[in-house]
């Protein structure tokens, strides 16, 4: 039985390293060199290192549907770095009380920058190639355009926060990015992780099945989708529009389109005004 095996099935979570998940995807050791020499095959996978406190948390919802099968599949790869690994003492302990007084922990500086470090091997340092990520409320709002940049990447380093977050300079000290998933406040980095995981992966070539269907979604092309039906034909009396039904690719196209439209303007005034500009610049 390899390692591995054996600490899934005794389930002892806390002093398994690291996990990683699809055909692709390595262990994380305590020699994070390894990561180089035993993983000829994760070239041109794209990668993502998570770095978190729970890393039973993952791949969570990403194993599932087409995130899932394309995890097996060795579309992309998934490595998780358990930060507890790097805590201090006995205890592992990986945070401590605010400087200056107030409530609630912080994520140590020199344990997460241990994890960095632990994460560096193998990725390039360039931010555009690989982003290193930090998810906090403070963040750069995560939009399409961020999951695009981010699926061009080789792959990405993202930390999990918990508690009130992170020892500022462990952020500066390796050119962290913030990301943010809205305006309000997670528990933890972990769910939105698998968010940003989740857009930016669905970008990459091959990972839906069919590649049409990330063009005309919502925000892509700068507004909201149209309205959807299937069957059946008539629910509770209401019934699909008619256009639907006419075999008429032209007059689908435009309807779609000034729906889209009308939502748009109607939902999100913002996007509507970008997408107006943008119209009277072209
Ligand atoms: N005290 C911090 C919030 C800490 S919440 C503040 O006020 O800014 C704990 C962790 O959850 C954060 O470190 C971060 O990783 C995650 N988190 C919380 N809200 C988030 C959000 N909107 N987007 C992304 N991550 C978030």
């Amino acid at each position: 039985m390899t390692d591995e095996k054996k600490h899934r099935s005794h389930g002892m979570k806390s002093r398994d390293l690291s996990r990683s998940h699809g055909r692709l995807a390595v262990r994380a050791t305590r020699k994070p060199r390894e990561l180089l020499s035993d993983t000829p095959d994760l070239v041109g996978a794209w990668r993502a290192k998570v770095i978190t406190l729970f890393p039973d948390a993952f791949p969570g919802v990403l194993g599932q549907s087409l995130t899932g099968r394309a995890l097996q599949d060795g579309k992309w790869a998934l490595e998780l770095i358990d930060l507890r690994q790097f805590g201090i003492g006995k205890h592992k302990n990986v945070d401590d009380t605010p400087a200056g007084g107030g409530a609630g922990m912080v994520l140590r500086a020199d344990v997460v920058g241990a994890a960095f470090d632990a994460a560096r091997p193998g990725t390039p340092t360039d931010p555009n190639c690989w982003p290193v990520i930090y998810l906090s409320p403070r963040g750069k709002p995560f939009s399409h355009d961020m999951a695009k940049k981010f699926s061009k990447a080789v792959g990405v380093t993202i930390l999990c926060g918990r508690f009130e977050g992170v020892d500022e300079r462990a952020l500066e000290e390796y050119n962290v990015q913030e990301v943010s998933l809205g305006d309000f406040v997670l528990t933890g980095g972990e769910i939105a992780a698998q968010a940003v995981i989740d857009a930016t992966i669905r970008l990459l070539p091959d990972v839906l099945g069919n590649a049409d269907s990330t063009l005309d979604e919502s925000h892509s092309n700068g507004l909201l989708e149209h309205p959807q039906y299937t069957r059946p034909a008539d629910y509770k009396g209401r019934t699909i529009p008619e256009v639907l039904s006419s075999g008429h690719h032209g007059r689908v196209d435009k309807w779609r389109k000034e729906q889209a439209k009308q939502l748009t303007k109607t939902r999100r005034s913002d996007m509507w005004d970008r997408y107006t500009m943008k119209d009277t610049k072209t």
